[in-house]
């Protein structure tokens, strides 16, 4: 396994002496500043104008300053706010405002990878990534334990870049779990290729299918929902906890041999062949070119993609069979 690194292997000092400012203050946001700030680390929040998150941070007992403003004094910048507007805030409202030497930080590598954010030679440039959301980030941190942390650098310009990484993520809570290495790259690849791919496509038009076909075929809806989508969470929790192995193991020896003789004819080669042109267009850029153009344009074929899929049978008979499991805090999104 790659080395892992934990918090003996940090030296917090290159941190703590410093102020960081955390740029948004949703899901990551929240996180960062108190575990930063619970770890000695002196905080302050940067916002746009408007925002709603301004009133739980300073709930929170933070000072909220402009994104401007809080750069000004910041040693460390790091970088909350949504991917897609990291590009435009940085060049109107970080960059001009940059102390010399000042470390630029984020937690994904989208802006950086592709070239949204192009920062000076003179600024150290790394990225802290928790493996998951920021409320875990902020409870396990709460519980004394921690989540753990991705750390990449782009750009070592004071020759710190990695130990002040590394301390960041410890501040965070990452080295009570463990910290691995990754690049930019990597980071931003396989994470536009996983939630692509398996997360997120790949797994609403399997559970659609599935659901189609079985409708098509004449059964009932509400049946098909159970077996395609509310099962799915069953079977991901085993294979999250103990692997396929575990999975195989707790469900019936019946539906182990129907996984065994039938999973690779539906994923077949046509499919990877599929998955690796999606790979191929993350890495050559043409998904961030794509993505970002959608953005400028005001999103009009996201929006429309949306509401086509709001429309998909699927979502009405869930909706109802949710609202009929006491156990369940049944959510909904919002109207497209
Ligand atoms: P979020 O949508 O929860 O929060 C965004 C915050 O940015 C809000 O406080 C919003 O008010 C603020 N904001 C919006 N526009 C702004 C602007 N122009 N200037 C300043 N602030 C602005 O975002 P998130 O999910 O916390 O994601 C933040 C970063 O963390 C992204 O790079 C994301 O890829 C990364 N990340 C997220 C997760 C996750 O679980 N959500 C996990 C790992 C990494
Ligand atoms: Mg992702």
């Amino acid at each position: 396994m790659a080395k892992v690194l934990y918090d003996k292997d940090a030296n917090m000092k290159v941190l703590t002496e410093k102020t960081v400012a955390v740029l948004g203050y949703g899901s990551q946001g929240h996180a960062h500043a108190q575990n930063l700030r619970d770890s000695g680390v002196s905080v302050v929040i940067g916002l746009h104008e408007g925002s709603r998150s301004k009133a739980v941070a300073e709930k929170d007992g933070f000072k909220v300053y402009s994104v401007a403003d809080a750069v000004k004094n910041a040693d460390v910048v790091m970088f909350l706010m949504p991917d897609h507007v990291q590009g435009d805030v940085y060049r109107k409202s970080v960059a001009p405002n940059l102390k010399k030497g000042a470390a630029l930080a984020f937690a994904h590598g989208f802006a950086v990878h592709f070239n949204q954010v192009e920062p000076s030679k003179d600024n150290d440039v790394f990225m802290v990534a928790p493996k998951g959301p920021g409320h875990l980030v902020r409870r396990m941190y709460t519980e004394g334990r921690g989540v753990p942390c991705l750390l990449a650098v782009e750009q070592d310009a004071t020759g710190q870049a990695r130990d002040l990484g590394l301390a960041y993520a410890c501040a965070l809570g990452g080295g009570r779990a463990g910290i691995l290495s990754t690049t930019f790259a990597e980071e931003t690849e396989t994470d536009l290729f996983g939630e692509q791919a398996v997360l997120c496509g790949g797994i609403t038009e399997l559970i659609k299918a599935g659901f189609d076909i079985l409708v098509e075929a004449g059964y009932q809806p509400e049946i098909a929902y159970f077996e395609c989508l509310n099962e799915m969470k069953l079977i991901v929790d085993l294979m999250y906890e103990g692997g396929m192995g575990w999975m195989r193991y707790s469900v019936s020896d019946t539906a182990k041999y129907g996984d065994l003789t039938a999973g690779k004819r539906v994923i077949d080669d046509h499919v990877r062949e599929n998955m690796k042109k999606l790979l191929e267009e993350v890495k050559d850029g043409s998904f961030a070119k794509d993505w970002i153009l959608e953005n400028q344009s005001g999103r009009p074929r996201m929006k429309k993609w949306v509401k086509s899929e709001a429309a998909h049978p699927i979502e009405a008979v869930g909706k109802e069979l949710r609202a009929m499991m006491p156990w369940m805090d049944a959510k909904s999104a919002p109207d497209a």
